[in-house]
């Protein structure tokens, strides 16, 4: 059996997929309305973290950041069964991960960071990309599970390394959307279609996952938050924590990176600005709104 904690816009379909796998999911959320939506895909409700672990071989979290995590492990730790699994899926800063391994050690849990891409239409799809740190026979313990929710594990490391390889990636999403954005503005003004700058970029040097996946203009891709009044996908909001997580490390790091601090700036610019949660191809809007239109 497998206990899930944390039934939102990701956790929601991961869960919904492990249940379509054939296992037994557990799952428990605060929000009643995320329970119940996971429940009408096939994962038995769960009333409290205590409920969805007492009887699970994994347990699985999916929350929104470190001190979400290290709250739900206070308990998750006293109440799992000896031989569990943690699986933490979140995307949280690399102290609050090693935290969280430190907890299950010192309970005589085994535990792994499993963080993902691929966005909610991967968790859907059962195509996310999950990169995973901690000792080889956790990894593959845990790898059945993270293959009946995803298409790619890569292993990074001990203990942290997928969310230090997380942080990495993400820097680099956030930054290549702020490109895209300023693109589309800049051929806005210089009269080009939407279309046409897309299928240049889509089969040229511009190329990247985020326009090809997140468009920020309406339109080229159907399926990206601009055809849909931005509602999330992945909000602004979760973009510049990652960005804050990449600004801090390179910080304690030593390491420069003048284009992650940008948009980090630019993405705190826009979220004391939205009031909405919108995703976080709506950058554009700051874009546009900074030069006027
Ligand atoms: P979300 O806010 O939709 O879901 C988080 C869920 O955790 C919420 O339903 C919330 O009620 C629940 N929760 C909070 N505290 C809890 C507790 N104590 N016990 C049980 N449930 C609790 O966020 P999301 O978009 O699903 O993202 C989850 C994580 O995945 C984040 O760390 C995010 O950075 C990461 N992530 C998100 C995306 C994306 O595209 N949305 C992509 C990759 C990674």
């Amino acid at each position: 059996m497998i206990g899930f904690i944390g039934l939102g816009n990701m956790g929601g379909p991961m869960a919904a997929n492990l249940a379509m796998a054939g296992h037994e999911v557990l799952g428990f959320d605060v929000t009643a309305a995320a329970v119940d939506r996971a429940a009408a895909a096939g994962v038995s409700a769960a009333r409290s973290i205590e409920e969805a672990a007492a009887e699970a071989d994994i347990v699985v979290t999916m929350l929104p950041s470190g001190s979400h995590l290290v709250s739900v492990y206070e308990t998750l730790v006293a109440v799992a069964r000896p031989d569990a699994l943690l699986i933490d899926c979140s995307t949280v800063d690399v102290a609050s991960c090693v935290r969280a391994h430190e907890m299950a050690r010192a309970n005589g849990l085994a535990s792994i960071d499993a963080p993902v891409s691929g966005g909610v239409s991967g968790a859907a799809a059962a195509t996310l990309t999950f990169m995973v740190g901690g000792d080889e026979a956790a990894v593959e313990r845990a790898r059945p599970a993270l293959e009946a929710m995803g298409r790619r594990v890569v292993h990074c490391g001990v203990a942290g390394a997928g969310q230090a390889a997380k942080t990495c990636n993400n820097m680099v999403l956030g930054i290549s959307m702020i490109a895209l954005a300023e693109a589309f503005t800049l051929g806005e003004r210089l009269n080009l279609s939407h279309q046409a700058l897309f299928d240049v970029l889509s089969t040229s040097s511009g190329q990247c996952w985020a326009l090809v996946n997140h468009c920020p203009v309406p339109g080229p891709v159907p399926a990206s938050a601009a055809n849909h009044g931005f509602r999330p996908g992945f909000a602004a909001a979760l973009m510049l924590k990652d960005l804050r997580l990449a600004r801090d490390a390179a910080d304690a790091a030593g390491v420069d990176i003048p284009l992650g601090r940008q948009a980090a700036g630019l993405y705190e610019q826009f979220n004391a600005l939205d009031e909405e949660g919108l995703d976080y191809a709506a950058i554009i809007k700051l874009v546009r709104e900074r030069s006027g239109m």
